[in-house]
Parts: C-alpha cells; sequence; structure tokens
C-alpha cells in the first residue's frame, strides 16, 4: 500500500488547503468523486454539515495496527474527518478531511492558483 500524503509528513499544507474549502467546494469534491447525493437510510438527498466543519475522529486502542500506518502513536488514532448528517433522519456519514484538503490543493495547483 502506498503512504498517503499526509502520512509522510505533508499535513499541515493539507490543513491549510482544507481551510480553505467551501460549502461549493464540497459540492465539487462529492461529484468528482462520484459521491451518491441520496441518504443510505432513507434515500433522500437533504445534508448539513455537523459542526464542527472538521472535527478530530478518534479510533480507540484495539484498532489493529495495521490500519493505523507507521505515523501514528501505537495507543490511539486520530483523524480530522468532515461529518455529513442527513436531516430527515439523522444518519450521518464521514469524510476523511485530509482527502478533500488534497483534493483542494491539487484543484488550486491545476487552476494555477495555489500555493
Ligand atoms: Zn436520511
Amino acid at each position: 500500500m502506498q503512504p498517503r500524503p499526509w502520512d509522510v509528513g505533508n499535513d499541515s499544507e493539507i490543513l491549510v488547503a482544507l481551510g480553505r474549502v467551501s460549502i461549493a467546494d464540497l459540492s465539487q469534491y462529492m461529484r468528482e468523486k462520484g459521491v451518491k447525493s441520496d441518504c443510505a437510510s432513507c434515500g433522500r438527498n437533504d445534508w448539513a454539515i455537523v459542526p464542527p466543519a472538521v472535527g478530530i475522529l478518534t479510533i480507540p486502542s484495539s484498532t489493529p495496527q495495521a490500519l493505523a500506518g507507521p505515523t501514528v502513536s501505537p495507543s490511539n488514532f486520530g483523524a480530522p474527518a468532515v461529518c455529513l448528517e442527513c436531516n430527515h433522519c439523522g444518519f450521518m456519514r464521514m469524510y476523511n478531511a485530509l482527502q478533500i484538503g488534497l483534493w483542494k490543493l491539487d484543484s488550486e495547483r491545476k487552476a494555477g492558483n495555489g500555493k
């Protein structure tokens, strides 16, 4: 398995890019990734971002080391996450915020206006 960009020390640049992600960007990200917009629970399409927009998801120490990767502490594993909630039934789904930040950084670089 290839190390992801944030596993090799680029996470601060990605997190700064994440701070520039707008709601419109998030919608564009979902479209580009082919994310289904219907709720997996009730089938409706009415989502809200659960505040804070980016939170830290901590997985307890029982997580297998194989999933945790080489750069995290052995006691736990934390990942920034964006959480969406269905406004109709409350079903929640989460995305790794670093994936979204990396996408934003790449989008800006392709457009020639990012750093
Ligand atoms: Zn729902």
